[in-house]
């Protein structure tokens, strides 16, 4: 493709994209297509002689749009949003026009030094400690996995690093309720899932801290090295919050490393008002939330912070003869602060999307959002055939339809869910919550109003008045 026709060729996708932004509630929010539906459109081998764009383009838009679920409606209240704002897909456009790999500070010493104070920017405006210093990650996930590696090798002074295993009975502790990223973090840390110690929680799903410390000192008595203890501030189905101050302190007494994850509600302490989430945080050792669920940067973009970045490097650093500057005493080279080499341009994405809205800007939405969360909680309260099923301190609600048979009920809040993710008016998923299904509606959308959760509500009422078993 010449110059000439990719000018051409960005200016229709910018055009489309405009008016995808636009229209974007006009198509079913969660895809409607069968298993297949799309493979069987995709040809089986690749082409040998070059297609043209206008080709691919109406590919695109004929076979894969009604494959997309839209994450983008202010109507997606499924999982947690990934949210993005219009500064952040023009940042993506440079990023990806620039091809910059910035796995280290001579490959782009902006992206270092943008890197850099973004973390900065990011601590500040979430009120987290001073003495935390931050890197982009690609998700929460690998973040997760870079402090159980840290503490791992931390606790055995780098020796599993240098030598592989050695009959060592390593423990990590997180609540019941802890995102599957912690399981998954364990599993591939070498420590066994059997050796995550599951913490049970109160009434409000938050772990209980008492139960904490009994089990540390138990594995202590029985030989365990216990490495580390992951707290949520916003646990994926009812975004309880741990209580991150008592579990710090546990953390201290028997030096574990503390991990919170914050991954979707990390974003809500850029309100002063919400910060009793974190109080307790200057004790943690490590720290992770995600810009690209509710901080309207687009997939993906994770902040994480460490009381000890030099454990942190000391654990990741590799440096081939190949990869060495003159200016390595000199400057951050991010590649040794996590597990790939090769590092997309993230902090362009934050430095477009917090000057896009500034501080202030995006603190009023997020205040709404959860004002929005509280009107809702309240409606349902109010609903004699519907119960809230956890508290709502943002906003994500677990809820059910209570008005039928109970043998039955599981069932009819499931039909009730199917019926209507398939209007396509709005897509929202379940949780299992005391061994109860359990709707679950978290809106963070970047455009939402308050008439998508009315008409949210709205659809679940008309709806469930429909089912019958
Ligand atoms: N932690 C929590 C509390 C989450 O809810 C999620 C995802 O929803 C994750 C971690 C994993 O996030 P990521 O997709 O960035 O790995």
């Amino acid at each position: 493709m010449d110059t000439q026709s990719f000018r051409k060729h960005a200016h229709e996708l910018v055009d489309w994209m405009a008016d995808y932004f636009e229209s974007v509630e006009d198509y079913p929010v969660m895809s409607q297509v069968n298993p297949g539906d799309i493979l069987k459109q995709i040809p089986a081998s690749a082409p040998e002689q070059a297609e043209s764009f206008d080709q691919v383009f109406k590919d695109f838009k004929d076979i894969i749009m009604p494959g997309i679920t839209h994450w983008e409606s202010p109507n997606f209240m499924a999982y947690f949003p990934a949210n993005k704002s219009k500064g952040s897909v023009l940042a993506e456009m440079l990023m990806s026009t620039l091809g910059a790999q910035c796995m280290q500070w001579l490959t782009s010493p902006a992206a270092a030094e943008l890197e850099e104070q973004m973390m900065v920017w990011l601590r500040e405006i979430l009120g987290l400690p001073e003495t935390f210093t931050g890197v982009i990650q690609d998700t929460a996930s690998t973040a997760t996995l870079c402090a159980i590696l840290t503490a791992r090798e931390k606790v055995t002074e780098y020796a599993i690093n240098e030598r592989g295993f050695d009959n060592q009975k390593f423990t990590v502790y997180a609540s019941e309720q802890i995102h599957s990223s912690i399981d998954k973090a364990v599993k591939i840390a070498g420590i066994g899932a059997v050796n995550l110690r599951k913490v049970g929680v109160d009434e409000a799903f938050a772990m209980v801290p008492e139960q904490l410390n009994q089990i540390i000192e138990a594995d202590l008595n029985d030989g365990y090295t216990p490495l580390c203890v992951v707290s949520a501030i916003g646990t994926t189905s009812t975004t309880a919050i741990d209580p991150i101050d008592e579990v710090g302190d546990i953390c201290l007494k028997h030096q574990v490393w503390h991990h919170v994850d914050a991954a979707y509600a990390g974003t809500a302490l850029i309100l002063p008002e919400m910060r009793w989430m974190s109080e307790g945080i200057q004790k943690a050792d490590s720290f992770v939330f995600n810009p690209h669920k509710w901080m309207f940067t687009n997939f993906d973009c994770t902040a994480y912070f460490v009381k000890d970045p030099v454990s942190l490097v000391n654990t990741f650093t590799i440096t081939p003869d190949y990869l060495k500057t003159s200016v390595d005493g000199e400057v951050k080279n991010y590649r040794d602060w996590g597990i790939p080499l090769g590092r997309r341009f993230r902090a362009l994405k934050l430095w477009f999307v917090i000057r896009e809205f500034g501080v202030e800007g995006i603190q009023e939405k997020i205040r709404k959002h959860i004002l929005l969360g509280q009107w809702l909680a309240n409606q349902i309260e109010a609903h004699q055939d519907f119960e809230l099923m956890a508290p709502v301190p943002l906003n994500t609600l677990c809820f059910r339809y209570i008005n039928g048979e109970t043998d039955k009920l599981d069932q009819i809040n499931e039909e009730i869910m199917k019926k209507v993710n398939n209007t396509g008016k709005l897509f929202f998923t379940q949780t299992k919550l005391n061994g109860k299904f359990v709707l679950r509606l978290a809106f963070g959308n970047t455009n939402l109003e308050a008439y998508h959760v009315e008409n949210a509500w709205s659809l679940i009422q008309q709806t469930a008045s429909t089912i019958e078993l």
